[in-house]
């Protein structure tokens, strides 16, 4: 090790478990003597923390390593990695084809990364895409003690037993595996210590989560006796695993924030059964109407795919007619693209032209949708969690209740603070407000 601290410069994409799998990683390579840079060009060691569930993935990975080949050419020493689920499902391909790249560990092996970032400081190549037995996340060094921001992620359950047919994530994350309660409490404890209000709690599955008594719903209800967590939220869900506890939470947990991220993807139940759901339009309806009357203010948001194999223009409208009956605050919306390795990767697709215009009328209806949710927020009164100052001198942003990025306009310090805030108005993306006493 040498005396200056290494620099390391980590690149993530995709969803918030990669966030989170970055940060981990930034602290077991802070045993090595690292610490984080958002300058690559200073970097010692750089990683990419790679997303499968998009097309290009692989694509976009090959030429943002295209574009360190220069800097590895002046510099030797630097060392290159991929990591996440490109790694996984790539491997030693990766190599073959950029022989720069010193290192490629899969998610579930990350907590390898000290012993592998010796063996290519010594010279050679480490390649890990096993599903290793021991469990990553009690091999990892505790979190250091260090000062955060108020919001924190917290991975509490990886991998998927769903197999839905367009979906890499069992292949690349593999089988449901969950934390035990007991350690996932000693982590939001430190987190909480070094500053955390608001824990978001993360799993491809998250409502899967069988660590402890009582599932999701005990998890939160253990957490939420910690002092000084305030805020607590969970993603990513699947409408079979809302089970009634969980359900009950969300009315009776005040310290459980009323917002739902729970993915439907069509509005067909000839399609949803294509996609291999297991559920219908029907039940996941009634669902929505089950939440909604455990916590009437509930903001839910969802993903859609337009265009999978199959779909009719019938298809897509019942899952217009859906979007109208429910009534999002926020969704994401893609085309279908096909991942390698996955059933739907086989059956032919729709045009890409009726994808689009698809894609163009659902975004309409969801964004209009939004609107009226940001909307109608204008004369209400909400708490928000402030994480930084804005843009403008004087200005802070923050998280509402609801999830909604609101700004204010305030003297002091409000970094960490959670405040009232009486919302006066509404921009597309973000909500305007004033603070309401002390
Ligand atoms: S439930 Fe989610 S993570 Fe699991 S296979 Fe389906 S889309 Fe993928």
């Amino acid at each position: 090790m040498t005396d200056q601290p290494r620099k390391l410069f980590i690149k993530t994409y995709g969803c918030q478990m990669n966030v989170y799998d970055s940060e981990r990683m930034a602290e077991a390579l802070g045993g090595q003597g690292y610490e984080q840079t958002q300058d690559v060009s200073e970097a010692d060691m750089v990683l990419f923390n790679t997303c499968h569930i998009r097309e290009k993935a692989a694509e976009k990975l090959y030429s943002d390593l295209g574009r360190l080949k220069g800097q590895k050419a002046m510099n030797p020493d630097l060392k290159i990695g991929v990591t996440g689920c490109v790694a996984q499902a790539e491997g030693e391909e990766i190599v073959r084809r950029m022989p720069m790249v010193d290192l490629v560990v899969g998610p579930q092996s990350y907590h390898r990364l000290p012993q592998m970032e010796q063996a290519v400081r010594a010279g050679g190549r480490a390649i890990d895409t096993e599903f290793p037995e021991d469990d990553k996340f009690e091999t990892l060094r505790s979190r250091p003690r260090m000062a955060r921001g108020p919001t924190a992620f917290l991975t509490v359950q990886e991998g998927c037993d769903k197999f839905c047919a367009f979906c890499v994530v069992p292949y690349t994350r593999g089988a449901e595996v969950s934390r035990p309660a007991e350690r996932i409490e000693t982590e939001a404890r430190g987190l909480v210590e070094a500053g955390v209000r608001e824990i978001t709690l993360l799993g491809q599955n998250v409502n899967a989560y069988h660590g402890g008594e009582g599932g999701l719903a005990g998890l939160i209800s253990r957490l939420a006796r910690i002092d000084g967590l305030d805020r607590i939220r969970y993603t990513t869900s699947h409408p079979n695993d809302m089970d009634e506890a969980l359900i009950a939470a969300h009315g009776e947990e005040p310290k459980l924030m009323p917002y739902l991220h729970l993915p439907v993807q069509s509005g067909s139940d000839r399609i949803l059964k294509a996609m291999n759901r297991k559920h219908t339009a029907e039940s996941y309806l009634r669902l929505i109407e089950r939440i909604r009357a455990a916590r009437p203010d509930i903001l839910m948001t969802s993903d859609f795919i337009v265009g999978f194999p199959g779909e009719t223009e019938d298809d897509f409208q019942a899952t217009l007619d859906l979007v109208a009956e429910v009534g999002y605050g926020a969704a994401y919306s893609f085309k279908y693209s096909a991942r390698p390795g996955t059933p739907a990767a086989e059956r032919e697709t729709v045009p890409v032209d009726v994808m689009d215009d698809r894609l163009q009328r659902l975004q309409a209806l969801l964004s209009a949708q939004q609107t009226a949710a940001q909307e109608a927020m204008v004369g209400q009164v909400t708490t928000v969690l402030f994480e930084k100052p804005g843009r403008r001198p004087g200005q802070w942003g923050g998280k509402s209740e609801h999830l909604h990025a609101v700004h204010v306009t305030a003297a002091d310090d409000l970094r960490g603070q959670i405040r009232r805030v009486r919302i006066t108005e509404a921009a597309p993306h973000s909500l305007g407000g004033e603070l309401i006493g002390s």
